[in-house]
């Protein structure tokens, strides 16, 4: 498979071309906007990882010239900033999916093969639970007729969660599970996970919400009516 990465931060893109070459990938790096645009115009990658900020060409408008050429391979955008509105417009320019950095390599390699995945791939895996429905593929998860993009932590933790219902999860099984093992996560990593989760159930409208119980852990139920 052929990788391009378009990154003007020397560090960062030979440390992404070093981690693709491990996965047996074969990578292209660039430096800036107008080499970025006419490697990737060439046709020749099955996935093009953008910086948003470069010189030249910045990578929304590769993004969009991309598309308008009628480009189709998958572009995964890295944003420095973790505005929203940053990655609605990325997203609106014809990329895949983004990611903020600093990010985690074990995640960017997940991003990359669901995205290399998608390509053809006959039916999505997904799993649900109650009015949830969440794609092991896309990362969305799905409520009627809303659907929200998750991180890949969220998404980690949800897929925990969605697989093991009514049963309370600890804290450490979720550090184990979703940050490894070895990891310094700490239990105010999970809190904010699980309290971003909650917003993103809230906008769904789910049924579905996760409870605490104190000392014991979380586990997602069917909100009682009250
Ligand atoms: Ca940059």
């Amino acid at each position: 498979m052929n990788i391009l990465i378009v990154e003007d931060e020397k560090r960062l893109s030979e440390a992404l071309a070093q981690i693709m070459k491990e996965q047996k990938y074969t990578v292209d790096v660039v430096d800036n906007g107008d080499d970025g645009y006419d490697y990737a115009v060439s046709g020749q990658y099955d996935i093009i990882i953008l910086d948003v900020m470069l010189p030249g060409k910045n990578g929304l408008e590769i993004s969009r010239q991309l598309r308008r050429e009628g480009l189709e391979a998958p572009i995964l955008m890295l944003t420095a900033r973790d505005e929203i509105s940053d990655k609605v417009t990325g997203l609106d320019c014809g990329a895949d999916d983004y990611m903020t950095k600093p990010f985690d390599t074990n995640e960017l390699l997940a991003r990359v093969r669901a995205l290399t995945r998608r390509r053809g791939a006959v039916d999505l895996e997904e799993i649900s639970y109650g009015d949830l429905i969440l794609s092991l593929d896309t990362y969305d998860l799905r409520c009627g007729t809303k659907v929200i993009h998750l991180s890949f932590k969220e998404f980690e933790i949800m897929r925990i969660l969605m697989s093991n219902p009514k049963v309370y999860i600890a804290k450490e099984d979720l550090i184990c599970k979703v940050w490894g093992a070895l990891s310094d996560a700490e239990d105010n990593n999970v809190e904010a996970y699980i309290s971003f989760l909650r917003k993103k159930l809230s906008f769904l409208n789910s049924k579905a919400v996760i409870s605490t119980q104190r000392k014991v852990g979380y586990r997602i139920e069917e909100n009682a009516v009250a």
